[in-house]
């Protein structure tokens, strides 16, 4: 199934991600970042990491 793959080694926590998502999908809670079920594949959170940490993946 498609979803938004998270690397934690790129990821710097920055949030910008969470401030982009309009669907409210994205929760930051101190160093663990998640994406819920109301993720609509939107890609916006992909393009606008600074760190490529976000990827869309299927399986
Ligand atoms: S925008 Fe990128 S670096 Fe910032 S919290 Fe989201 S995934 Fe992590
Ligand atoms: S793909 Fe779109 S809806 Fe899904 S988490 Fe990223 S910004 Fe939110």
């Amino acid at each position: 199934m498609p979803h938004i793959d998270i690397d934690p080694e790129k990821c710097g926590y920055c949030g910008g991600c969470v401030i982009v998502c309009h669907d409210d999908a994205i929760d930051l809670l101190e160093v663990t970042l998640t994406i819920s079920d109301a993720c609509t594949l939107c890609n916006a959170c992909i393009v606008f990491c600074p760190v490529g940490a976000l990827e869309m993946a299927d399986d």
